[in-house]
């Protein structure tokens, strides 16, 4: 399991007996990956603790917040198991569904992602933005991304492996997944609200990760500006010919001035968003150049007995 933590300390005590307890029915031989992401309130005393009860726990902490994409790349990183399932430290991802993703792995699915049948507890706004990002993301989409998905999902080794080898700076890993292949299934359940505390998601940074998700695996917006480009060229071929026909068949009082604004409008303003999105690119390409490591680690707690297992391996 791999628990990405932000500030969580009031609710991460109960989600770790939670997904104990709900896995305890399951013969697997677990491993609890918790990744501190630079939290600032008592998460990190709270997973020491967890560590000291529990020797199935495991404990990463970054040297600062990274953000919810980078810390749980920093799990996956981490951990060893054959399947590795992806949960938030919230409880709004209910941990009885894994047994049910397990299940189809076993009937030998590579992936089985969580899908949202209805979201408690989420401001109206956040459920209006949400619905309209996975509409408009398939469509614009390269690689076909399922709608009202978040990153509760269950990943096979093999899967792991290949998302390793993916060393994008602006990740997505939904659209990561999805790019991956391997046989995907769908496993429906209905998001509960939050535990305790408040969301790490304000709305600028859900904001950035919709910009991450559409830039990474569309190229839709500099296609865009090519078309509307064209298409402003053509209009104003068109309306030149016009305008200029109507003045040669004697309508004086067309007045041209105020046709050329407007065309110098739209036109301006097709050029700023042209720019905008060669920008959008272009950094990307500057920070993937780059080529700085996607996070650092302050400390690693409960790996000895993994090291100890890969020597004596
Ligand atoms: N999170 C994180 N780093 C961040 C923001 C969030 O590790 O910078 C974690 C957070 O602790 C939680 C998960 O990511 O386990 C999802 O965050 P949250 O519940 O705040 O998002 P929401 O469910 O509101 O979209
Ligand atoms: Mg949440």
């Amino acid at each position: 399991m791999v628990v990405p933590c932000f500030n969580e300390e009031d609710v991460l005590e109960r989600t770790h007996a939670r997904l104990t307890h709900a896995l305890a029915g399951e013969n697997v031989d677990l491993e609890l990956i918790y990744v501190d992401d630079g939290s600032r309130d008592g998460t990190a005393d709270v997973l020491r603790e967890l560590l000291a009860t529990d020797a199935r726990v495991r404990v990463v902490r970054l040297s600062r917040n990274f953000g919810h994409q980078v810390a749980v790349t920093a799990g996956l990183d981490h951990a060893t198991g054959a399947v590795v399932v992806l949960i938030d430290a919230d409880l709004q991802d209910p941990p009885e569904v894994i047994a049910e993703m397990l299940a189809r792995w076993r009937d030998g699915f590579d992936v089985a992602y969580g899908r949202r049948l209805d979201r408690a507890g989420e401001t109206p706004l956040k459920l209006l933005t949400a619905r309209w990002f996975y509409r408009v993301m398939n469509w614009i989409s390269e690689t076909p991304i399922p709608a009202d998905v978040g990153d509760f999902r269950l990943l096979d080794r093999g899967v792991v492996d290949a998302l390793k080898q993916m060393p994008e700076a602006d990740r997505f890993l939904r659209g990561m997944v999805s790019w991956v292949g391997f046989r995907q299934t769908q496993v429906l359940y209905h998001r509960e609200a939050r535990a305790a505390g408040q969301s790490k998601y304000p709305l600028a940074r859900m904001m950035r990760l919709a910009v991450d998700g559409i830039l990474s695996f569309s190229n839709w917006p500099l296609r865009m500006s090519l078309w509307a480009g064209a298409a402003l060229v053509v209009a104003g071929l068109v309306g030149a010919v016009c305008l200029c026909g109507l003045r040669f068949v004697g309508h004086e009082s067309i007045a041209d001035w105020s046709i050329v604004l407007a065309a110098l409008a739209i036109i301006g303003g097709m050029q700023l968003l042209a720019i905008g999105a060669v920008g959008e690119y272009v950094s990307r390409v500057y920070r993937q150049s780059r080529g700085r490591p996607l996070y650092v680690t302050a400390e690693r707690l409960g790996f000895a007995a993994v090291e100890q297992r890969r020597q004596t391996a």
